[in-house]
């Protein structure tokens, strides 16, 4: 007899910091900011928008999507500047979510340009032109039809011709097949009376369905597509397809042996200057030939001063550029030293980059506000908590910090799941805060404690070394 032991599988669902956020819930018209609870005309919850509060930046957010989307905003930058925990990366989040899938949107941490095996400059670069998407338009001819017959030679099998019968809107057209062509349709598993369409330029095959009559597709062209008469007299479309690729994807294709695939592998490497100066000419000629549109995205630099002067220069440089993205940085520093310098600057940005940027300040938020972020936490990490419970997690976070209050809200679930309850109880917050520390407390307790610790440094005042 054989036994088979089965392991249970267990599911880990990652939740991420803005999983919550869904965009940046305003009125699509007049831009301006919905409450959560709101209810929309077709009576679905604002609810799923998870922004709460901030209402001045989320307006000010919403004007600067509207401006990209209409093309106005690119080679500009905008800086989120506030406190920790006011909700500059969830905004920036709901930021791309507004944006759309198609508009391009890199996010970046200061701090990972100098971890990369590439030069400070090159990060930058690479997360520009990813930031930048190019809309390519090709035009192909396809033609349609139903199969009558399809027949394959088998004798001639190195060869693989075939011979395809189409019947089109009102008349059947006999091709002769290639190989190649024979070989894709076998592929397809294509049989009598299927609708399929044959792409003249690539030799795609692709299934409408079954039936003349019943297949949609063939009957309804879409408004990219045009019948176009050709000399056999078959019904033939001429479809427009579009993809957008980022520049840098370009340069990836284009610069590496094994092309495409290193966009996978992420070996992507240094690409040369000359390499980007041939497809900036290359893009811009398709664009004044009409064949391609610049789609200028977003690129969203977190914690900006964790750059350098270096650095700093070189995005200044490229707000400039031809192919630029719109550049949002986020800040949670006030006056500060301009990383690679011993100058102070607001923000640790040097003020001409900060003068051809517009601010949108974020501040803290009340206790309502908490309130309310909690709530939609608790319901996005299926945590359920009792009325006192989420109060008073509430109050928590305004007295320190909102961090620690949803950090708090989660090991108040495990503390309740050990003793077996179904909802969270004011205990178990308890409970938790005193197991873990906040930064005040923390503080408090070293600086109680300064000669206790090691190498401890008060006021500025370091040991001296032995
Ligand atoms: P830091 O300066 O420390 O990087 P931050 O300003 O970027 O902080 P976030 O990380 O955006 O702050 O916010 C902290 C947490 O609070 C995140 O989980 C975020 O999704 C949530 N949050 C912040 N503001 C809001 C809001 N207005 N609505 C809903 N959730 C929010």
């Amino acid at each position: 007899m054989i036994t088979e032991s089965v392991q249970e599988l267990v599911k880990i669902e990652r939740i991420g910091a803005h999983s919550h956020i869904r965009g940046l819930g305003v009125d699509p018209e007049t831009l301006e900011p919905l409450e959560t609870r709101q209810t929309a005309p077709d009576n679905e919850k604002y609810e799923r928008y998870g922004l709460v509060g901030q209402y001045r930046a989320r307006r000010a957010a919403a004007v600067v999507c509207r401006m990209v989307q209409e093309g106005k905003l690119a080679g500009r930058g905008v800086l989120l500047a506030g406190q920790p925990g006011t909700g500059k990366t969830a905004l920036a989040t709901a930021m791309a979510q507004q944006l759309g899938p198609e508009t391009p949107f890199t996010k970046l941490t200061g701090s990972e340009v100098y971890s990369l095996e590439i030069s400070k400059t090159e990060c930058l670069i690479q997360a520009c032109r990813r930031s930048i998407g190019v809309r390519i338009r090709e035009e192909t001819d396809v033609i349609e039809g139903e199969v009558v017959e399809l027949e394959v030679d088998r004798d001639a099998q190195q060869n693989q011709v075939g011979r395809i019968v189409l019947k089109t809107t009102d008349m059947e057209t006999v091709y002769e097949l290639g190989r190649r062509m024979t070989e894709e349709l076998l592929r397809r598993r294509v049989r009598p009376g299927d609708v399929i369409s044959i792409d003249k330029g690539s030799g795609r095959v692709t299934k409408l369905g079954r039936s003349f009559a019943r297949s949609r597709e063939f009957d309804t062209a879409g408004e990219d597509t045009r019948f176009v008469a050709c000399p056999e007299g078959e019904v033939q479309k001429r479809r427009q397809v579009e993809h957008i690729v980022s520049l840098h994807d370009i340069d990836v294709i284009n610069s590496r042996q094994q092309g495409f695939l290193a966009l996978f592998t992420g070996d992507t490497g240094e690409i040369k200057p000359e390499v980007r100066e041939q497809i900036d000419a290359r893009v811009a000629q398709w664009c004044e030939e009409g064949k391609a549109e610049i789609v200028p995205g977003v690129l969203f630099i977190d914690e900006v001063h964790m750059l350098d002067i270096e650095c700093f220069a070189f995005l200044s440089g490229v707000l400039e550029s031809q192919f630029a993205p719109l550049l949002v940085c986020a800040s949670n520093r006030g006056v500060t030293r301009i990383r690679g310098t011993e100058f102070c600057a607001p923000h640790g940005v040097p003020v001409d980059l900060l003068d051809r940027m517009l601010i949108i300040p974020m501040y803290p938020y009340d206790e309502p506000e908490c309130h309310e972020i909690l709530r939609i936490r608790s319901e996005e990490e299926d945590i359920v908590l009792s009325r006192p419970a989420l109060a008073l997690l509430a109050k928590i976070a305004v007295e320190t910090s909102l961090r620690y209050a949803m950090y708090l809200m989660t090991t108040t679930a495990v503390l309740c799941g050990q003793r077996r309850g179904s909802q969270v109880e004011i205990d178990d917050v308890k409970r938790a805060y005193l197991l873990f520390m906040d930064t005040r407390r923390s503080t408090q307790y070293l600086l109680a404690h300064a000669d206790d610790y090691m190498m401890s440094e008060v006021d500025g005042q370091a040991e001296e070394p032995a």
